[in-house]
């Protein structure tokens, strides 16, 4: 079986838009509307000739009720089947409380995390990617996965995880 890499974090923050942007074609389901990923997806991944299964997630809320508690079970479900967590962050929104749920919850699984400083499509936004430094994860690598900008880094980072 392939190593995983489990894509996580809150709604809407991009992780459909990262796992397109790894696949390099457009298969996982981006919407405007968060949370829209309701179960787990797993696809068939290649990076330096290094195969990797990705599996793309709902976001969950700390409150979760209905599908989001559902949405909730299966992040977790996923975090526990992974070899590396993929955690997506906006570094245009910054650390929301339901991200530092999620961080709780990474603290306990105990697996490797990458963390992705997510929608810094230019340099601007590469000061609030930095802030990230303080979520304890280590570094934050910021990363455009609408426009690609640092997509290899990063996944050489996932690589070096794996
Ligand atoms: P998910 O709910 O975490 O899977 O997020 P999606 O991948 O569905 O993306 C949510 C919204 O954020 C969509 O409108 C995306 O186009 C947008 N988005 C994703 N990545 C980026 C990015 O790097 N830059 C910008 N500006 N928008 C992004
Ligand atoms: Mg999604």
């Amino acid at each position: 079986p392939l190593p995983v890499v489990a894509v996580v974090g809150r709604p809407n923050v991009g992780k459909s838009t990262l796992v397109n942007r790894i696949l390099g074609r457009r298969e996982a389901v981006v919407e405007e509307v968060p949370g829209v990923t309701r179960d787990r997806v797993a696809y068939d991944a290649v990076w330096r000739g290094r195969r990797f299964t990705v599996v793309d997630t709902g976001g969950w809320e700390q409150d979760a009720r209905g599908i989001q508690a559902q949405v909730a079970a299966q992040a977790e479900l996923a975090i526990e089947a992974a070899d590396v967590v993929l955690f997506v962050v906006d570094a245009t929104v910054g650390v929301t409380d339901t991200d530092e749920g999620v961080v709780r919850v990474l603290r306990r699984a105990g697996k490797p995390v990458v963390l992705a400083a997510n929608k810094v499509d230019d340099q601007r936004w590469e000061a609030e990617a930095a802030t990230l430094w303080s979520l304890g994860l280590g570094e934050p690598h910021p990363v455009s996965a609408l426009h690609g900008r640092g997509s290899g880094d990063l996944l050489d980072a996932v690589l070096e995880a794996l």
